[in-house]
């Protein structure tokens, strides 16, 4: 699947499933443009995607901010020239039960996975709507799905990106763009490295594939989604969880 020629902007892509994502693409050809808040990490990702001989920009933009964001996307056109795919990444947990969950904790995991996603959506469509060609993919979760105890936050937030994704889809079909999600089960990553051993252990016992999955798993689908064999492919939730929701 070759993305040659192609520049691919995304969230989080400093570390974790959003660098494995941007390996790939950059394996497959595509010019990057990360978009996360460390600075450091931000530049040993990028040092890494130059090193397959791609170009590669790392800027930092937090996704809440609605202007960093516009001035990030300026960014990526003043020095790449174009966007033809967003991934939409960032995200965050800040687990509680519901009773003991505080506004803080609510706001800063709607703020960043779904508003995030809407103001990134929005800044990039502008350009891709004037190019008539774009792939969105925005990284959801099965628990925005079938949601997930001590989750109430994260679950909203990604169902919230699975009604956007939908929306956006119908939006902009006519113009060749496509959005569609994915739906990742558990990844081992930093996120799920933080999981006490018994919870991950009752998680493997319920996942009919027995294991979790690698941030690989997410970037091939990554990879499958912005590509032209899906080019016929929209508002459709992809699920990568080894069998865990069905
Ligand atoms: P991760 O390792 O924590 O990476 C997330 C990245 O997003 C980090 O680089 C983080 O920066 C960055 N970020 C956080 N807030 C940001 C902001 N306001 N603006 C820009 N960047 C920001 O997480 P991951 O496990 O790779 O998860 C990636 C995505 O997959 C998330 O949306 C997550 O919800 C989703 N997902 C993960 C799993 C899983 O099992 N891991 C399962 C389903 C879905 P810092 O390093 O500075 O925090």
């Amino acid at each position: 699947m070759s993305l040659a020629n192609q520049v691919a902007v995304i969230t989080g892509g400093a570390r974790g499933i959003g660098r494995e994502i941007a390996l790939a693409f950059a394996k497959a050809g595509a010019d990057l443009a990360l978009f996360d808040v460390n600075p450091q990490q931000l530049e040993q990702t990028a040092q890494e995607l130059r090193a397959l001989g791609r170009r590669a920009e790392g800027l930092v933009v937090d996704v809440t901010d609605g202007k960093q964001v516009d001035d990030g996307v300026a960014k990526v056109l003043d020095k790449l020239g174009r966007i033809d795919i967003l991934i939409n990444n960032a995200g965050i947990t800040k687990d509680g039960l519901l009773i003991r969950m505080d506004d803080a904790q609510w706001d800063r995991v709607l703020n960043i996975n779904l508003k995030g996603t809407f103001l990134c959506t929005r800044a990039v469509a502008k350009h891709m709507l004037k190019q008539r060609r774009g792939r969105i993919v925005s990284i959801a979760s099965i628990v925005g799905l079938i949601g997930n105890p001590g989750q109430a936050n994260y679950a909203a937030s990604k169902a919230g990106i699975i009604g956007l994704t939908k929306s956006v889809a119908k939006e902009l079909a006519s113009r060749g763009i496509t959005c569609n999600a994915i739906a990742p089960g558990f990844i081992k990553t930093e996120m799920t490295d933080a999981l006490p051993p018994e919870a991950k252990q009752r998680l493997m016992d319920a996942i009919p594939m027995g294991t979790l999955g690698e941030p690989r798993d997410v970037a091939e689908a990554a990879l499958f989604l912005v590509s032209d064999a899906a080019r016929y492919v929209t508002g459709h939730v992809l699920v990568v969880d080894g069998g865990l929701a069905m």
